[in-house]
């Protein structure tokens, strides 16, 4: 045996593996925690910005009011979505579903453009952990601080700090799930409700998930969600290509690596402008280092870019080493200009055509929107009977709906069928914002029914908003059958 120390294979103890074993060896590796430093810079405002208009928007809707209601609610027990002006039947669902596909194809579009950027600047779950990391900046102070306190043994002053940060997360957890019961139950109502603790078994039940799915996911989880369990960052690959922008490395300008003096020519030591001074790792909320190359656990925070261009400036070096750049960009050695012009390419232009129809199409719709609805229905328990004098008689149910706030006169009248004739009341009213069901006679004489012989005719019914104070009058028309029994 050589005795020579160079040839010696060191053979050093396994580190313990912590998960859950399986047959096959381990499932999973347990999760390092990580412990992100905080950053300033551009986009850390941009964040921050976006923070707040989201957090603005959701915390303050339920509160905002209109036509002496709440301005935004979904009142699922009376089956009628108000959203600032607009009364939503569920017949008018197909909105909420349009609102949803513009909402795709936005995310479509931007990841397109420019990656994941809404999961760096928009997504609750980051916007949620950056609101929950901040209260534990404030308690236990920033990485180096946080990982001491860590590994510190108990101590008052460990318990008040981790104490006071559970309980700030616990109140803004259950803030938001008060507030998402808010859009769904009038929030005034609500507000009333929790101080005399009297909400009702599915308010308890939401207030407390969501609350809970706050806390934990922007507590504990954090880049878990968005490396585990998030669809989109599984499929937002598919939308990728080598034009899309997102946060990389320039290897061509920053390596070889290599820590320096400021006063030092990195090119006479045959140096690139990166000092391997690893902040950009220990700012990424993922825990990965960026110069390793696209990977799909980035979320495009940026947060590596800001910590980056600051090392930059001090280093008197040119800002940008980590930057928003494409790939065929950072392979071609484009200009900014360059590379901007490829991201506006076909594929943008022809999701941003589809989207602007799909937009267009939305808005002329409700422009065009009746302000009532109508429903026929016939009388399924009696589809056609004689009566009296010979004549046959069909019975409907018409449901108004109402889409305005203020109640409403209608008149109902028929077309289409020569000599039928409504022989019940014909003229109702329905309440604001409300639906109603109005039983509907017709009546065909002896005569015309013969005629006309046995089975379905077509029938029209014309219903009359007749004009009241501002609001005009306005007609409706719904088809349906008459029947003439054999
Ligand atoms: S922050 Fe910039 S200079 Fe520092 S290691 Fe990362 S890439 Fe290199
Ligand atoms: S690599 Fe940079 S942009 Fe990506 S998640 Fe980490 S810090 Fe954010």
């Amino acid at each position: 045996m050589s005795s020579n120390p160079s040839r010696v294979i060191p053979i050093a103890a396994a580190e313990a593996a912590s998960g859950i074993e399986g047959e096959g060896g381990w499932l999973f590796e347990k999760q390092k925690k990580i412990y992100p430093r905080s950053v300033t810079g551009t986009f850390a405002k941009w964040r921050w910005a976006m923070v707040w208009l989201t957090q603005i928007m959701f915390y303050g809707l339920p509160w905002l009011q209109w036509n002496d209601r709440q301005a935004v609610l979904f009142d699922l027990a009376a089956r009628r979505f108000y959203i600032f002006g607009l009364v939503l039947h569920p017949q008018d669902l197909v909105y909420l579903a349009a609102l949803l596909i513009i909402s795709a194809y936005l995310l479509f579009l931007f990841t397109a453009v420019a990656g994941r950027l809404w999961c760096g600047f928009s997504c609750p779950q980051t916007v949620y952990t950056e609101i929950f990391l901040w209260v534990e900046r404030r308690f236990e102070g920033d990485r180096i601080a946080r990982m001491r306190l860590d590994a510190a043994p108990w101590s008052f002053e460990k318990l008040w700090r981790k104490g006071g940060k559970q309980a700030a997360w616990i109140g803004i957890g259950l803030w938001t799930g008060f507030t998402l019961v808010g859009y769904f139950t009038p929030v005034k109502v609500l507000w009333g409700e929790a101080f005399t603790m009297s909400f009702g078994p599915w308010e308890w039940f939401w207030v407390l998930f969501y609350g809970f799915a706050t806390y934990g996911n922007a507590g504990y989880l954090r880049e878990q969600v968005c490396t585990y369990m998030c669809p989109y960052a599984r499929f937002q690959s598919a939308m990728f290509d080598r034009d899309t922008l997102i946060v990389s490395y320039d290897p061509q300008r920053g390596e070889p690596r290599g820590s320096r003096g400021r006063k030092v020519d990195p090119r006479a030591k045959g140096l690139g402008d990166c000092i391997d001074c690893g902040l950009c790792v220990q700012v990424c909320p993922t825990g990965i280092d960026i110069r390793n190359g696209l990977q799909y656990q980035c979320i495009s925070c940026a947060s590596c870019v800001d910590v980056c261009n600051e090392v930059m400036d001090k280093m008197n070096y040119e800002r940008g080493l980590i930057r928003f750049a494409t790939q065929n960009g950072l392979s071609n050695r484009w200009s900014s200009g360059q590379t901007l012009k490829r991201v506006l390419r076909p594929r943008v232009l022809v999701y941003s055509g589809v989207l602007a129809l799909i937009c267009i199409g939305f808005v002329v719709s409700l422009a065009l929107r009746s302000p009532f609805r109508v429903d026929v229905v016939r009388d399924r328990g009696a589809l056609a009977r004689l009566v009296d004098d010979g004549a046959v008689e069909n019975v409907y149910r018409l449901q108004v709906m109402n889409a305005t706030e203020a109640t409403q006169r209608y008149r109902v009248s028929l077309d289409g069928l020569d000599g039928a004739a409504i022989s019940s009341r014909a003229d109702f009213e329905v309440g604001a914002a409300e639906a109603r069901w109005w039983p509907v006679s017709v009546q065909v004489p002896h005569g015309v029914a013969r005629s006309l012989g046995a089975g379905a005719h077509a029938i029209r019914f014309r219903i009359e908003r007749l004009a009241h104070g501002e609001d005009g009058a306005a007609v409706v028309d719904e088809k349906s059958t008459f029947v003439v029994p054999r």
